[in-house]
């Protein structure tokens, strides 16, 4: 079991397969963003010993992240393997969704249990400003892909960023009243220096609630107003899904975090907004054993940070949000 020295029990890992991506999101990444070459990644063997390694430690939540983890060659053939790793119980992954339409059955037929879909407004055209190469009915597709595969439930995520697209989320919103989906808005958080993105774009949670109670009526908390994950959730008056509301920048929930995060080029991340690192690849490609992997592991864990200061306007500059798989 690995326990950092705050009494928290770390068993999820978010694992980035690529840092590429097919589409730049404004608030992810410049529209140039450059990649580290392959050479420089986790290869599938080394992914999988990381994986078999982590589930020893009693890591039993996966979730497969990038850059587009879609778009990293053989992922269905990876999704079967992490899926028959011993330990793991549940496997899921992040996804702009733009590949779906032909990936869902198969990534389902190799034992990925569910995704959350990238969506941050229904509006065509502000879809394709915000994602900067999207096309929202290729999304659309994607989704129903899902939902017809059985990747479920399906979990709609939406970064909120003022001047964008604020005023779309009465519309995702909407969405669960036709379908059993979570949506879920995610407040924008600002990494300074990397996108453009400022403080004063970050939209709370407490003004996306108002948006849409001056529109739905008083919306009912739901699991006794505690925290699902990251996520408060609610019901709309009647609706048959969920909304979810990740405040990282208002309200943030270090104290019920157990995440640890694997970047695309073999570090463990320790927490999403702080810089330190762990190198694992290193070691990996120099012989390391088991034992001292899981050593390093172990002892790594134990040092996982707690609270950041991004209301404060501090931030980690050290990578992209792709880089890491949010
Ligand atoms: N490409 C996949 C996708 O977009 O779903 C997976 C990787 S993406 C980095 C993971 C999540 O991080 C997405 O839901 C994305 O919207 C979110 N994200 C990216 N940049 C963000 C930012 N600056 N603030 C908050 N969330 C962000
Ligand atoms: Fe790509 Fe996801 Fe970042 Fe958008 S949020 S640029 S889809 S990695």
């Amino acid at each position: 079991m690995a326990l950092d020295r705050f009494g928290r029990r770390i068993h999820y890992l978010r694992i980035s397969l690529t840092d590429h991506c097919n589409l730049r999101c404004v608030y992810c990444m410049p529209e140039d963003m450059t990649f580290r070459p392959p050479a420089e990644m986790l290869q599938d063997d080394e992914i999988l010993f990381l994986v078999r390694l982590f589930a020893s430690l009693g890591f039993d939540k996966i979730r497969l992240t990038g850059g587009e983890p879609t778009v990293r060659a053989h992922v269905v053939d990876l999704v079967r393997e992490i899926a028959a790793t011993p330990g793991v119980k549940s496997l899921s992954m992040t996804t702009n969704g733009v590949l779906l339409h032909k990936l869902a059955r198969p990534l389902k037929a190799a034992g990925l249990q569910r995704v959350n879909v990238s969506l941050d407004t229904l509006d065509p055209v502000r879809y394709h400003k915000l994602t900067r190469w999207g096309n929202l009915q290729q999304v659309w597709e994607g989704i129903l892909a899902a939902e017809e595969a059985g990747l479920t439930p399906i979990k709609i995520n939406a970064v909120v960023v003022r001047g964008y697209n604020e005023v779309d989320i009465v519309d995702l919103a909407r969405l669960t009243y036709e379908h059993d989906w979570q949506v879920r808005f995610i407040e924008m958080m600002p990494l300074g220096g990397i996108t453009d993105f400022q403080r004063s774009q970050v939209v709370s949670t407490a003004e996306m609630l108002a948006r849409l109670e001056a529109v739905y009526g008083a919306v009912e908390p739901l699991n006794g107003g505690e925290l699902d994950g990251e996520a408060r959730l609610y019901r709309l008056p009647g609706a048959r899904g969920t909304l979810g509301f990740i405040a990282s920048v208002t309200l943030p929930f270090c104290a019920s975090c157990t995440r640890a995060r694997l970047t695309a080029d073999g570090r463990l991340r320790l927490c999403l907004l702080r810089e330190k690192e762990v190198d694992l690849l290193t070691p990996l490609r120099n012989g390391a054993t088991w034992e001292e992997m899981r050593q390093l592991i172990v002892t790594s864990i134990w040092e996982k940070p707690w609270g950041h200061g991004l209301a404060e306007g501090e931030v980690a500059t050290n990578r992209v949000m792709s880089e890491i798989g949010g």
